[in-house]
């Protein structure tokens, strides 16, 4: 039996939206981009969604719209995917990196205060594999040092805070619908917002800048000569992709529950080892469950690397923790001297196991038998 760390939930009925998509002859954004962005808004309590080609080129507009350009840094948990950081590269500004809360892998409040500088102009939190960070406490220290806050939920669509979805907390919120993601639209990525001069620009940069968009040219009864306002993009999501984005839509909570409750069996397998630890959910927080990852504490008898080599000859796939982006050689000679020991530690010595929609009863016990297999308990 071979068992994947990750899967997407697609069906039939994602193909069927799809395919009458495109007998619509719409293909690129319009009407079904439209339909994806309200029910997406209404879902997470946003004023506005706009959808983008992914989470990174949403994260990318995100910079330029709160105004962020050379010179200027921006503090952000090296411990995430690699985008988080680029995007702040792209608009010429200075990724910052702050450590994580071992508890939680969510940057630590505390360390970004430290390293805010007269060039500071925003933070980038991540809600870390689907875990909300601290929005309360950031949005806070946001506002004591006159900072923008930007959220990075590529991985959190349908997790909440404190009661509330995430999209809502805070006016430039990121998700992407990559398919690690809990739902997928192949690529894809959405914006939320509640600032209606955010909403209009980032309309503006993901079409080139162009004044009007094909859709109202094309249903107007009058010519419209179209002017390109700015430097614009091209990052828009295709109406195929948000047809399939809102099936998905649709099954998010049912997915979620889901995933939760596969994450309450591995939690309830695993509660009894001593030299690992396994994900928290503090109070107040609800995760989406995106990842299931669990760290090896230093007196854990098996290397982590070795621990994935053995699941994977038994036909487990797992994956390192989440990665560092400091120690990327794309970072590593803007970083000499930076060291993150807290992230370093999370990123080296944990582990991903696998976690999907439908995964069996017996998919689940195989990755619990051979878990604790390998570790000898
Ligand atoms: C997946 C991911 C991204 C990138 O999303 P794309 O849609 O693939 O661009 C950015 N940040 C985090 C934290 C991610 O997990």
């Amino acid at each position: 039996m071979k068992i994947p760390v990750a899967k997407p939930f697609l069906s039939k009925e994602e193909a069927q939206y799809a395919y009458d998509t495109i007998l619509t002859n719409w293909v690129t954004q319009g009407p079904r981009v439209q339909e994806f962005e309200e029910k997406f808004a209404t879902y997470t309590g946003a004023k506005y969604a706009v959808a983008l080609s992914n989470c990174t080129t949403a994260l990318h507009l995100a910079m330029i719209v709160t105004g962020i350009g050379k010179d200027d840094e921006v503090i952000c948990p090296s411990m995430s995917y690699i985008s988080t950081a680029n995007s702040i590269a792209y608009v010429g500004a200075k990724p910052v990196f702050a450590e994580v809360d071992p508890a939680t892998y969510n940057i630590d409040v505390h360390d970004a205060e430290k390293r805010i500088t007269p060039k500071t102009k925003a933070i980038l939190i991540v809600h870390q594999i689907g875990l909300p960070a601290d929005i309360d406490a950031f949005k806070e220290l946001c506002s004591k040092y006159n900072l923008r806050l930007i959220e990075d939920a590529a991985c959190a669509a349908g997790s909440a805070y404190k009661g509330k979805k995430i999209g809502s907390h805070s006016d430039l919120v990121c998700f992407s619908f990559h398919p690690r993601k809990v739902i997928t639209t192949g690529d894809g990525g959405m914006i939320t917002t509640g600032n209606e001069d955010f909403y209009n620009r980032l309309r503006l940069l993901r079409q080139h800048g162009m004044s009007v968009n094909d859709r109202v040219r094309h249903i107007s009864e009058k010519v419209i000569i179209e002017d390109h306002l700015e430097l614009g993009y091209n990052y828009r999501l295709t109406d195929i992709q948000a047809a399939v984005g809102i099936r998905q839509l649709e099954r998010l909570d049912d997915l979620i529950s889901e995933r939760r409750k596969i994450a309450d069996e591995y939690s309830k397998a695993f509660g009894d080892i001593p030299f690992i630890r396994l994900p928290q959910e503090p109070e107040g927080y609800f995760t989406n469950q995106q990842s299931y990852s669990i760290y090896l504490k230093p007196e854990c008898p098996v290397k982590r690397n070795d621990l994935m080599q053995q699941l994977l000859d038994v036909g487990i796939s797992t994956r390192r923790g989440v990665m560092t982006s400091h120690r990327e050689t794309a970072y590593r000679s803007h970083c000499m001297g930076l060291s993150l020991p807290r992230s370093e530690d999370a990123s080296d010595n944990s582990i991903v196991i696998p976690l999907y929609v439908p995964m069996s009863n017996e998919e689940v016990n195989t990755v619990i038998y051979h878990f604790r297999r390998v570790l000898g308990v």
